[in-house]
């Protein structure tokens, strides 16, 4: 990257001087990479399980995690450091224009069980990061700059993915109060239990008309950066997602006396529709389709199945074209039962609409991948955030950073490197640099 003062922004014109003092050099954003990777490396010391890096909602390791997070954020300099009702960390740095709604960022600091150490706290640490470069040199952005540490995204501890962006977004579910966790712990009681308040939940959904963007740096949990050779890659929209049980019904016969023709295998049934979901779903660009459960109930080697159950994810950028991949394979199923003589019943069990980037947030994003001196590329993403949720309120826009060991996640072998980091800590610099507010 070139000193930040000799860039043009789009070819179009010299950066200004407010701009200027917000971008980080080559050498200021490998430090802040730097510091981001030792960040993370302490904050996984907290673990409900030692040897693993475990962390849900409100354990011990949490609130310490919580704690950490809070202290990184005073010393970087965010004007204020709190904790909310639902056990979100948030810091605010405050922006030149202080009438002007906060650009808030963030993402999720819990853990999947034995879970890796850059998942959702990246897109807290990186932020922190970069305020402390602009607390140092005092440099302050136009919008107030809000970092949030969601406090509970995976869903471990309650099954209650999205809890703490939920109440934000002001749609918290607040019959989960009432659902216990294994050992029998309600879930109001627990936050009692540690000084939240469940009963201002609810106040503290933010108004949209305050909240200009809401933005996620993410690992991308996949290949396809690794893949590609690049370090970051703006996202395009979350994929939204169906989830179908199929269960079918054939007749369950002798293996060995029963003659090809006059069989109703319900596996052999279903192994065709599996082959069908692979080769629809790979006939589009982004769009994905598994099969990852899939059953002979009460099978055995010499009886052809009587039964066959199986799950079905179909997801897409576009819910259009998931919803018309998804009718496809239904049709499908129904052709192939009706040639093999076989009952199906179909249990629709999630219809999650996707959520797009806004366009132009996806432009500044791309904008700043090029300030670092990348080639900007974008990609959906496969996989839930808590974007998705701030969605309901807010233009969303996302920055993915390169996993490497294969783009494995939610496994301890999850990985990034520094300058990956380095490099994104300049994108999110020159992000917040040139930001504006996108129409809605
Ligand atoms: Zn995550």
């Amino acid at each position: 990257m070139a000193p930040a003062g000799n860039r043009t922004r789009d070819g179009t014109g010299e950066v200004t001087a407010a701009e200027a003092a917000l971008m980080l050099d080559t050498g200021q954003a490998r430090a802040a990479g730097e510091r981001v990777i030792a960040w993370a490396e302490a904050l996984a010391a907290h673990t409900d399980h030692p040897g693993q890096l475990t962390v849900a909602y409100l354990t011990p390791a949490h609130r310490q995690a919580s704690l950490e997070l809070r202290q990184r954020m005073r010393e970087a300099g965010f004007d204020e450091v709190l904790e909310d009702a639902v056990g979100n960390v948030v810091g605010r740095y405050r922006g030149r224009e202080p009438d002007a709604p906060a650009l808030v960022t963030g993402s999720h600091f819990d853990t999947v069980r034995d879970g890796g150490r850059y998942d959702g706290r990246l897109g807290v640490l990186l932020p922190i990061a970069v305020v402390a470069e602009y607390a140092a040199r005092g440099a302050r952005p136009r919008h107030t700059l809000e970092v949030v540490g969601f406090a509970e995204e995976e869903g471990l501890r309650f099954h209650s993915a999205f809890l703490a962006s939920s109440a934000l977004a002001g749609s918290f579910d607040f019959g989960l109060l009432e659902r216990t966790d294994a050992d029998g712990t309600r879930m109001d009681d627990l936050m009692r239990a540690h000084g939240l308040a469940p009963e201002a939940i609810a106040g503290g959904a933010r108004d949209p008309s305050r909240v200009a963007a809401f933005v996620e740096v993410h690992i991308e949990q996949g290949p396809v950066l690794l893949e590609r050779g690049l370090a970051l890659g703006a996202v395009s929209s979350i994929n939204g997602a169906r989830r179908v049980m199929v269960r079918l019904r054939g007749v369950a016969g002798h293996a060995g006396t029963t003659p090809m023709a006059m069989r109703r295998d319900a596996g052999a049934a279903a192994a065709e529709v599996v082959l069908f979901v692979e080769r629809r779903c790979a006939s589009q660009p982004d769009l994905v389709g598994t099969v990852g459960m899939l059953a002979v109930p009460g099978g055995s080697t010499n009886v052809i199945p009587g039964a066959c159950e199986f799950s079905l994810d179909v997801r897409a950028p576009q819910d259009a074209v998931r919803d018309a991949a998804l009718e496809d394979i239904l049709a499908e199923i129904a052709a192939v039962c009706e040639r093999r003589g076989i009952a199906c019943e179909l249990e629709h069990t999630m219809n999650v609409p996707a959520a797009p980037c806004h366009p132009e947030l996806r432009a500044q994003w791309r904008a700043a991948i090029e300030a670092t001196g990348q080639a900007p590329i974008e990609l959906p993403s496969g996989a839930g955030h808590d974007a998705m949720k701030m969605a309901e309120i807010a233009p969303i826009g996302m920055l993915f950073v390169r996993c490497g060991a294969g783009g494995i996640s939610h496994n301890p072998l999850e990985t990034i490197t520094a300058e990956d980091a380095g490099a994104a800590a300049g994108a999110f610099a020159a992000f917040v640099a040139r930001f504006r507010a996108p129409a809605r």
